[in-house]
């Protein structure tokens, strides 16, 4: 089923441009409020549209879907029509292609039903697009660990000894996910600057950006039965993407023994568009070769997907530079292998559970998906277009994370996910 809407030949009668993120072959899902009513509703992207899902289900569009009668659409998130499983997801991915096709006249010639559903997305406030459970940040990009390894314990130090053969996580704070778009306050709290002073209490003055995507559960496990690599796809609804905001000199201080804590809970942005495991498929891809060879409940070599990821600094009133390129095929732990890892001692997912990567870095520098990592702990400040210089995010930058999978005229992309720092309280 997910073959058909891929197919790159299919084209809308909503015209859509060729760099546009959000052409026929994406169909990504959101949360925004209906040109009717104003409630909150399940919607798609198409080009510059934004489409309302529960308008085209009450004149039948999803009568022959899993969806039918289930009246997930009229949700205020994503939660419930998650809960439905991929046959539900991929069955409303196809109708909605067929309705959009420029072979169809269905939708396209019935101006009244287009006037209650189709609305210019640069009219719509964005939504937070589900209701987080719980949020797990890995730690997957082989690169990235050793990076900062490398400038938190040493060169011969970088590498844990448990890394290559578990994707390392933890489990972090869903209160303060917030979607694109909303601004984020720098952080006060405890660092200490001088190893031979006491700890002292201020504005953090190292705040960071991390170039992450991250995925929502659909379907849970119960509790004491875990998901098998296999098939930890079937619970995986879609990414996004994700910064995970941190800051540096809070979590220097705080990390050890049991890792962040006020360093990275005081904000996390993801993108509005959660985009299907269906649109991606044809930018599946081998991830990197995982030597040794992982235990057998963590082996599964095709769980990568070649999506580009680019990184953007805007200081308040400049113009923006990109700062990073980079790709989610180099992290060195798959989805799957997440999920599997997550659930094999018994802890169950939950619909809605967010769970990231962990910063994606490449191996060249230019690839590197933090501050930390591009001003190598400020050695090396970051020039920008403006003439300005970078170690750490200021007060009035934005930071915007973007990705897509380059196909064949074509892009299935992830938007924008971005936030401008402000000044502490
Ligand atoms: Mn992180």
């Amino acid at each position: 089923m997910a073959s058909e809407a891929n197919n790159p030949a299919l084209r809308s009668w909503i015209e859509v441009e060729t760099n546009s993120h959000f052409p026929i072959q994406n169909l990504p899902f959101g949360i925004c409020r209906s040109p009717a009513g104003g409630d909150l509703h399940v919607c798609s992207a198409i080009g510059e549209f934004v489409i309302d899902l529960a308008a085209l289900d009450e004149v039948g569009a999803f009568d022959d879907t899993p969806v039918a009668g289930t009246e997930v659409f009229h949700e205020p998130t994503l939660n419930a029509f998650m809960a439905l499983g991929r046959e539900a997801w991929s069955a409303t991915r196809q109708a909605l292609s067929q309705l959009l096709r420029d072979d169809c006249d269905e939708l396209r010639d019935n101006t009244e039903l287009c006037g209650r559903a189709l609305q210019p997305a640069n009219e719509i406030e964005l939504q937070l697009p589900v209701d987080v459970g719980d949020y797990t940040d890995f730690y997957s990009s082989r690169e990235h660990a050793t990076n900062v390894g490398t400038l938190f314990r040493g060169a011969d130090n970088a590498l844990l000894p448990n890394w290559l053969h578990l994707p390392v996580g933890y489990h972090g704070r869903s209160s303060s996910i917030v979607v694109s778009g909303a601004p984020v306050r720098r952080p006060q709290g405890q660092t200490r600057p001088d190893d031979k002073q006491p700890p002292v209490f201020g504005t953090s003055n190292m705040v960071d950006f991390e170039l992450e995507m991250g995925f929502f559960v659909g379907p849970g496990n119960v509790l004491g039965k875990p998901v098998p690599v296999g098939e930890a796809e079937e619970h995986i609804f879609g990414m996004v993407l994700v910064n995970d905001w941190s800051a540096r000199d809070i979590q220097k201080w705080e990390y050890q023994p049991l890792g962040p804590f006020l360093a990275k809970n005081f904000a996390t942005t993801v993108s509005p568009w959660v985009v299907t495991l269906d649109a991606l498929e044809p930018f599946r891809c081998r991830g990197p070769e995982q030597e040794p060879r992982p235990l057998a409940y963590l082996q599964c070599n095709d769980g990568a997907f070649d999506i580009a990821l680019e990184v953007w600094l805007t200081p308040d009133g400049a113009t923006a530079t990109r700062i990073c390129e980079s790709n989610f095929r180099y992290l060195y732990w798959s989805m799957a292998q997440q999920l599997a890892h997550h659930t094999v001692g018994g802890c169950n997912l939950r619909t809605g559970d967010l769970l990231a990567s962990g910063t994606i870095s490449g191996q060249t520098n230019g690839s590197r998906g933090s501050l930390l990592e591009l001003a190598w702990r400020g050695e090396e400040p970051l020039s920008l277009d403006s003439g300005e210089q970078r170690s750490s995010v200021q007060d009035g930058d934005t930071v915007t994370l973007t990705g897509w999978c380059q196909g064949d005229g074509y892009r299935i992309g992830f938007g924008e996910c971005s936030g401008q720092l402000l000044t502490a309280h």
